[in-house]
């Protein structure tokens, strides 16, 4: 696509666009009046307009059925996960059996860790990108705690080289072989919340897994927002919330892959609660904890229906338009066009304003651009909200955008681009 940096051409490429109708699928925040352009889904996804309704369909079975909700009704509880499961697979690349909503994304994660992460004497180090959500360090150093090893020994960062925002591949893979038969677990965001960089997660998984370590992912900015093959990539276990690309809504249920090739290992440990029990006998209430089979054995506790309802609205407009492939085609698209707004400002001032810290090529990055703002970056960002223009700040210079392809346009990006052209050159005007 050759992109034009002015209206007609957004305008057009808009009307060309098989997925522009998804957009009034949406809700969009409002103020005084005033639409908000949202670049905001990599935090928080908007709210379909469909939660609503499915929302209040389970507030009517549990007014309706009450406690035999869990088994009567149009959508029993005791088997609601099962649809979800159905839809989640695709986004991920798993069987249905692999996947399954439950609890919330760092709990998850610390659950998987029970199961994946079993360092010994010899083998207890654990290799993660520098600079991971801030959550994930913080659950990986507790874990190390707990199984009595030390974080600054255990725990292995690959950085970015000097002067570079964002790492190879090769590098990440230097480093996995050089800690070798001493990696219990190579955990990796699937994508870098702060960069945007889209790792080779196929690349990773191989090599961590040639060196008997277990291979897991954090998806928290990946699921719904690039395609991904967990199971042909073996990958071991992953796990994501389902709130920021999937806009389940604030604190919305997440996700766990448990690759099959798990499934007959009755040696791994795990923590157990009366929802991962073997389904069929779950009320026969025995002592004895069976697993049911697949990623439901790692359930603990009972059901969360009303988030799972979100859920389930968001993941039926994701059915709707096939899934992955036709969001990533527009997203791509969207995000390069991004990136050349803004380019074009930087060739319009005849300097670099704003430097672009996420990765060009397409297999290194999803819908999110990370811009480093030169001069006063925040006024920047504060001149983009006092335009209505929602992204968002980290600290101490980056704006992060996103534009998503299920209801961002290219009218979005190239008001976008306006509002940032406009400012960086009043500025220039006044140096
Ligand atoms: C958003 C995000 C989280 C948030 O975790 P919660 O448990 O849902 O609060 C964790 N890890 C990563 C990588 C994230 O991007």
């Amino acid at each position: 696509m050759l992109f034009e940096n002015h209206l007609e051409f957004a305008k057009a490429a808009d009307a060309a666009d098989k997925l522009a109708p998804m957009r009034a699928q949406f809700l969009f925040p409002n103020h005084n009046g005033k639409e908000f352009i949202y670049l905001c889904g990599n935090s928080l996804g908007l709210q379909p307009k469909v939660a609503r309704e499915v929302l209040q369909k389970q507030l009517d079975n549990w007014q309706n059925h009450a406690v035999e909700g869990w088994f009567e009704g149009e959508t029993p509880w005791m088997f609601y996960h099962k649809e979800l499961k159905r839809l989640m697979a695709p986004i991920v690349g798993a069987s249905p059996t692999e996947v399954c909503p439950m609890n919330t994304l760092t709990v998850n994660l610390h659950l998987l860790l029970v199961s994946f992460y079993r360092p010994n004497a010899n083998r207890f180090k654990i290799i993660m990108e520098a600079g991971a959500f801030p959550s994930d360090q913080y659950a990986l150093e507790s874990q190390v705690r707990f199984h009595g090893f030390d974080p600054k020994e255990a725990i292995i960062e690959v950085k970015p080289r000097e002067g570079e925002f964002t790492l190879h591949t090769e590098d990440i893979l230097d480093v996995i072989a050089l800690h070798g038969d001493q990696t219990a677990l190579v955990l990796f965001g699937g994508i870098n919340y702060f960069t945007g960089q889209l790792f080779d997660m196929a690349a990773i998984t191989k090599a961590g897994q040639s060196q008997g370590a277990k291979v897991g992912f954090d998806l928290a900015h990946a699921a719904g927002n690039v395609p991904l093959s967990l199971h042909d990539w073996g990958v071991d276990f992953a796990c994501w919330c389902s709130y920021k690309y999937q806009n389940a809504g604030p604190g919305g249920i997440s996700g766990i892959f448990v690759h099959e090739k798990h499934f007959s290992d009755e040696t791994l440990p795990r923590f157990a609660g009366w929802w991962g029990y073997k389904e069929a006998n779950r009320f026969a209430m025995q002592k004895g904890f069976i697993p049911e089979f697949g990623a439901d054995g790692w359930q603990i506790s009972c059901t969360q229906v009303m988030p799972m309802a979100l859920y389930h609205a968001s993941l039926t407009l994701f059915e709707k338009v096939g899934f992955m492939p036709a969001l990533r085609e527009k997203s791509l698209k969207l995000s390069a066009y991004l990136r050349y707004v803004i380019e074009d400002v930087n060739e319009t001032l005849g300097y670099k304003q704003f430097q672009i810290i996420t990765p060009i090529d397409d297999a290194e990055r999803g819908a999110q651009i990370s811009i480093i703002a030169k001069n006063d970056g925040k006024k920047y960002f504060d001149a983009l909200v006092a335009n209505q223009i929602l992204g968002d700040w980290r600290e101490p210079n980056v704006i992060r955008l996103s534009p998503v392809p299920l209801y961002n346009s290219y009218e979005d990006v190239y008001k976008t681009g306006v509002v940032l052209k406009n400012l960086a050159q009043k500025s220039h005007d006044t140096l």
